[in-house]
């Protein structure tokens, strides 16, 4: 099943040193397979890091930054009324560094920012070492320090949507029974700050096989009036739109019926398309 009439609003180019293909074909892809949009999302240069730690396979290097906004702002002029571009960052959450990224979120006009905790308790919480990382730490003070650090984003206002908001889960490691209190009070924060998540498709090319979130918490952020939006973090022209045939049904099994677009940071809700 084509993704016809859902937007992709999670997709890497080249520039995060992780990731394949000419941009122009991310953009052919999203047309081919008749979505409404595409938001170009390269992460952040890692401003929270030493700069030697800034790991080039793992983000834009800030010399990189200027041509990316151009990229992306030509190529919205160049499919103008064929499909909208949307220019967007996956921007890092790092505790006390909220000035930095603050400077990073005014450098350019943004159709959408996404909120991102990947780096917890002091390193990658999705990185390939990340299992070690949870026979060591435990995966209760994982979970927990990530959700405390998703409901700070979330409050910050920075952010237009969270991403893979169980990304923890990404090898498998869980905990049980679910730390809730944890769980809800990120999702209270997201509401709060009107902050939508994402529904991604990423994390059934993953170990977990699943998608970002489980139903279990997209039911909760559902119910928290959280509005939702769609995304397949692709790496690759292949990856854009993939797994919708199973993120749509997803969200509707959750309870959602709408789903929200972002230009220059304005929310648009639509109805969810019919199965
Ligand atoms: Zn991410
Ligand atoms: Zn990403």
């Amino acid at each position: 099943m084509l993704p016809a009439g859902l937007p992709d609003y999670h997709v890497h180019t080249f520039r995060c040193g992780h990731a394949g293909g000419a941009s122009r074909e991310f953009v052919e892809a999203a047309i081919a397979r008749g979505l409404s949009e595409i938001a170009f999302t390269d992460h952040v240069p890692l401003y929270f890091l030493a700069p030697g730690k800034r790991d080039p396979k793992l983000a834009m290097r800030e010399d990189q930054f200027e041509g990316y906004v151009e990229e992306v702002r030509s190529l919205a002029r160049e499919f103008e009324g064929r499909i909208a571009v949307r220019l967007g960052l996956e921007a890092d959450y790092a505790e006390g560094f909220e000035n930095a990224l603050s400077g990073w979120l005014a450098k350019a006009e943004w159709d959408l920012v996404l909120g991102s905790v990947h780096w917890v308790a002091g390193d990658w919480i999705d990185a390939p070492g990340a299992p070690r990382r949870f026979e060591r730490e435990g995966a209760e003070s994982l979970y927990r320090e990530y959700y405390r650090l998703l409901a700070l984003a979330a409050s910050t206002g920075f952010f237009d949507v969270l991403t893979h908001f169980d990304l923890p889960k990404k090898f498998g490691n869980r905990v049980f029974p679910p730390l809730e209190e944890a769980e809800d009070r990120a999702i209270a924060a997201a509401a709060a700050a009107g902050c939508a998540v994402e529904v991604s498709s990423a994390g059934l090319r993953k170990p977990v096989a699943e998608i970002y979130p489980e139903e279990r918490l997209l039911r909760k952020l559902v119910a928290a009036d959280v509005p939702i939006t769609f995304s397949s973090d692709a790496h690759a022209p292949a990856e854009v739109g993939w797994g919708y045939d199973r993120t749509l049904p997803h969200a509707r099994k959750a309870g959602a019926r709408a789903f929200v677009t972002f230009e220059k940071r304005r929310k648009a809700v639509h109805a969810l398309p019919p199965l």
